[in-house]
């Protein structure tokens, strides 16, 4: 696909800097620059050279710029790519843009530029949603995956399996032309093979989703406990700041908090303490479901224990509702400053794993940093595997799956290679729509309108 027209935009953040940087790209964009440029003939330098100069709308100097040049097809969209560094203030940047748009551009819509770089071919669409992780990306492991996905690392895997999967459907396509006659060109026990290979791996992709998303969106955790455990000292002492409003008075934290603090590189996220409280407040009066339906919300749980006012059987019953949730939990017995020694001895006797600590003692809460990211078994990311971090591609995944088991059930069921053939070409179908080599124009919209202008 061609584009004619060259488009312009902001490629740098809105508002005021030291620098903001004007991007066109497109055919005409060299050209439309250089008349507006005083300095040299933008037009007669080579690819990749910065060039220093004037803007002027006739003869009046808009500022003193610098322009990169890069020639198709080497640039980010294989066009004619022209990008102006200007200095960052809104009026500047307002006033070049405009000239230019009167010379020929036009404002680019969300997302253009990452768009056209996909039509030319500079990458697929699963690398060209990436760019967006990549962009968006505020911790170390949601840059890791996006930065691992832009490469290809994930594409990578879904185009080898493809291309394998196609490979029997032609064969099998080719028995159907052979109409009535009995040839076999895929054995059945290959293809078994190969669909059962394939959904190991599209089941791996799949359970990757839910650690792909905690990376991309931080893991949601909740701080749990009883009126005065000390959530909002625990969540403040976490957070650094005064976030929370901490109060002697029970029930006192009723506003909605939601932050998230970068341990080990991982985002965590914390959800609705204040709300959570007023479920676990009542235990006892509005039953265990409710809680635990709560509770359940959250990828972890730190449920805090007030150690000068423990009741064994009243905390035993708070456990047994931590372990129905099937959520991982971490036991924090707090306010470790209040109470004796002994105590604290046999009650690490009973329960091992509890973590004792004054959430008002910021060394002991690094302490609990260490369990936090012991609790989250982020050993896949670790490894390097591949991590499935979008919506699109986990659905596409889902419905490859159900095509490869009917494909499966197709062929112990010795159902005729018509149902066979069209089972696999659905799962290519889905196959292809993650990496863009099936794509609508429907869908390419939904994903380019997620980007910003500029991008
Ligand atoms: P929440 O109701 O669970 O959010 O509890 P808060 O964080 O508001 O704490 C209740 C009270 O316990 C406040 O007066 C805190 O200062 C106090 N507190 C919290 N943690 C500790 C601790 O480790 N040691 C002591 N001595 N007091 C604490």
């Amino acid at each position: 696909m061609q584009n004619n027209d060259t488009i312009i935009a902001l490629a740098t953040p809105q508002g005021v800097g030291a620098i903001g940087v004007i991007r066109l790209s497109g055919p005409e964009s060299i050209k439309l620059t250089n008349q507006v440029f005083k300095g040299k003939n933008l037009e007669a330098q080579e690819s990749h050279t910065i060039h220093f100069g004037t803007i002027r709308d006739g003869e009046k100097i808009l500022d003193e710029v610098l322009i990169s040049l890069f020639i198709a097809p080497k640039s980010f969209t294989k066009e004619n790519v022209v990008e102006i560094s200007c200095h960052g203030s809104n009026f500047i940047i307002r006033q070049i843009i405009q000239l230019l748009i009167r010379k020929g551009a036009r404002p680019a819509k969300p997302g253009e530029f990452t768009k056209r770089a996909f039509m030319h071919g500079q990458f697929d669409l699963a690398q060209a949603e990436a760019v967006a992780d990549l962009i968006n990306a505020d911790s170390e492991a949601s840059h890791h995956t996006a930065l691992n996905q832009m490469r290809g690392g994930f594409s990578g895997e879904i185009k080898r399996l493809r291309e394998e999967l196609i490979h029997f459907a032609s064969m099998i396509e080719l028995e159907l032309d052979f109409g009535e006659e009995d040839v076999e060109f895929a054995s059945r026990d290959d293809l078994k093979d190969l669909v059962n290979k394939l959904l190991k791996v599209v089941n791996a992709l799949i359970h990757s989703f839910d650690l792909g998303n905690v990376i991309k969106n931080g893991v949601p955790t909740v701080i749990a406990g009883k009126p005065n455990a000390g959530k909002s000292t625990l969540l403040n002492a976490l957070l650094k700041e005064e976030k929370a409003i901490v109060s002697d008075i029970a029930g006192t934290t009723r506003d909605f908090i939601e932050d998230e603090i970068i341990i080990g590189g991982v985002a965590f996220r914390f959800i609705d303490t204040a709300g959570l409280r007023e479920t676990t407040d009542a235990i006892e009066k509005i039953g265990v479901e409710r809680t635990q339906a709560k509770m359940k919300t959250a990828s972890m749980i730190i449920y805090l224990f007030d150690l000068s006012q423990v009741d064994v059987v009243e905390m035993n019953k708070e456990i047994n509702v931590l372990e129905n949730t099937g959520v991982p939990f971490l036991k924090v017995g707090n306010k470790l400053d209040k109470v004796k020694e002994s105590f604290v001895e046999q009650l690490q006797k009973q329960h091992p794993d509890m973590l004792f600590l004054s959430a008002n003692e910021p060394e002991q809460v690094e302490l609990l940093k260490d369990r936090i990211l012991e609790l989250v078994n982020l050993d896949k990311f670790k490894r390097g595997d591949t991590v499935v971090t979008n919506i699109r591609h986990y659905d596409s995944l889902l419905q490859t799956k159900n095509s490869l088991d009917a494909v499966i059930e197709g062929i112990d069921n010795m159902v005729s290679n018509d149902f066979v053939a069209m089972d696999i070409r659905q799962a290519l179908h889905y196959l292809g729509e993650i990496t863009g080599e099936i794509t609508t124009d429907d869908l390419l919209a939904n994903i380019f309108s997620k980007f910003c202008i500029g991008k």
